[in-house]
């Protein structure tokens, strides 16, 4: 999923606490008084490339898991997730609604997938237009076309990790993994 995404968003897209951690697991010092950019400027001088990038899949992966875990829940909800019935496997047209103390969060979800092997999926929130994520409010239409059978997860060519997809089998169809 993260493979063909630039190294430099993908390091830019880090959280400030995430890079002060990585630099203080290898007694790095230096970085605690450093701004953002300044601080992914800092870990690249002070990392080589292989241990960024490795650092970068653990927490892609550890965002993935965590969203998917809310996702799951939301996408039980019709008044948090509403998919387009015209939707079906090419694609999916969707709008997700979650009420906040201040007002109400809403975005606009697509999926298009015109070949076999690859998916365009978009969501207007800051996570997925900036920072390229996956994002949660994707991922919750993502669970609710899976537990309608729009689709199977075998047939989804989009963003997906082991983890996330044993949260999926076992909180939305109730399932053990197939052994692999
Ligand atoms: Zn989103």
């Amino acid at each position: 999923m993260a493979a063909e995404m630039p190294f430099e968003l993908r390091l830019s897209r880090l959280t400030v606490n995430s890079l002060r951690n990585l630099c203080d697991a290898h007694n790095v010092q230096g970085a605690s008084s450093l701004l953002k950019n300044e601080l992914v400027e800092f870990v690249k001088k002070s990392f080589d490339k292989k241990t960024l990038e490795d650092f970068c899949r653990a927490q892609e992966e550890i965002y993935f898991v965590e969203n998917m875990a809310k996702a799951i829940k939301w996408s039980a909800s019709r008044k948090i997730v509403s998919v387009d019935p015209d939707s079906d496997y090419t694609i999916v047209n969707a709008i997700f609604t979650l009420r906040r103390s201040d007002g109400y969060e809403v975005y606009n979800i697509r999926f298009v997938n015109q070949t076999t092997e690859d998916v365009a999926t978009s969501c207007e929130c800051v996570d997925s237009r900036e920072k390229g994520y996956f994002c949660s409010h994707q991922m919750s239409v993502l669970v609710r076309c899976l537990a309608e059978g729009m689709f199977t997860l075998d047939q989804w060519a989009g963003p997906m990790t082991p983890e996330a997809e044993d949260l999926i089998l076992a909180n939305v169809f109730r399932k053990k993994r197939k052994p692999r």
